[in-house]
């Protein structure tokens, strides 16, 4: 998988470059974009001004580890002037459509076009894909896109765009790190590892029931692993994420309790999707803000 990923990558620079560099194109209207997650195609509405439209493909609380295109998204796609996605194999199922896409339409893969030394290598030889739970990493994925439009339209004010939001992100992380101050025990246990930048980034360890993606469920041997592991570092909370079924945390905490430890579901977090409109979380920033308020509840 690992070599074919990185076949892909290729294929998808070279896409990038041959579309995009190849002289203006007359638009009549603005540049297009499609993304293929909310927290992506916030970033994207974060740096297109004035004439940039902005889509998510996926509707809010999907999980993208197993998000299967529908035939009208293809057709959404290939009326984009241009597709954004996480790549690092987060959207594990669209790889094929995508691949046919890049043959004729201009792409950007984010995290695979990030610098390696921002990447979280995995056990598999592969890289963890949740890049947008450590701020300072998602400041690098705002240059990486802010580059892809610029090269599209050729609207030069994407970078100021990108550099006020390179700031936000800065307050975000700053506001983060002092909201977690009050937190003393620092592991947090989520239904898959999602918060791996996140961990690293707030000095957290990071448990999660499934692995990097949600394609493989989690066993019964894994559960009692993690309900072990639970009493004995007398965890007080466990936390549901939005994206995938609550089941398994809640067998963990049932496991918890038949073995006489009491712990709490803390709360859902966002982790792979944006929240629904209407709530705080139907952005990035406040995805974020959401997130660590319901940690440092549960935890501290
Ligand atoms: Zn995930």
């Amino acid at each position: 998988m690992n070599r074919v990923w990185r076949k892909w990558g290729t294929i998808l620079a070279a896409t990038l470059f041959s579309f995009c560099r190849t002289g203006p194109q007359p638009q009549n209207h603005g540049l297009r974009v499609v993304a293929t997650t909310g927290m992506l195609a916030d970033l994207v509405q974060n740096l297109g001004g004035q004439g940039v439209e902005v889509e998510a493909l996926m509707p809010s609380g999907a999980d993208p580890h197993l998000y299967k295109p529908t035939q009208n998204d293809v057709a959404r796609l290939r009326n984009a002037d241009l597709i954004v996605f996480n790549g690092l194999h987060l959207e594990g199922k669209m790889i094929e459509a995508l691949e046919k896409l890049a043959r004729f339409k201009k792409v950007v893969a984010v995290g695979d076009s990030l610098p390696r030394k921002f990447l979280r290598p995995t056990q598999a030889g592969e890289f963890d894909p949740h890049i947008w739970f450590d701020p300072k990493i998602w400041a690098e994925a705002a240059k990486v896109a802010a580059r892809a439009m610029h090269r599209c339209n050729g609207d030069s004010g994407v970078f100021e765009r990108a550099k006020a939001y390179q700031n936000e992100l800065e307050k975000l992380d700053a506001e983060l790190r002092a909201a977690l101050d009050s937190v003393e025990v620092r592991i947090l246990v989520t239904a898959h590892d999602a918060f791996g930048y996140f961990g690293a980034a707030y000095g957290f360890e990071v448990v999660g029931l499934q692995g990097l993606s949600t394609s493989t469920e989690a066993g019964l041997r894994d559960v009692a692993r993690l309900v072990d592991f639970i009493v004995e570092r007398k965890i007080k909370a466990v936390f549901v994420e939005s994206s995938v079924p609550p089941r398994t945390i809640e067998a963990v905490a049932t496991g918890c309790r038949q073995k006489g430890w009491k712990v709490r579901i803390g709360g859902t977090l966002y982790s792979d999707a944006l929240g629904p409109k209407g709530t705080q979380a139907e952005k990035y920033l406040g995805m974020m803000r959401y997130n660590v308020r319901t940690i440092v509840a549960a935890l501290k």
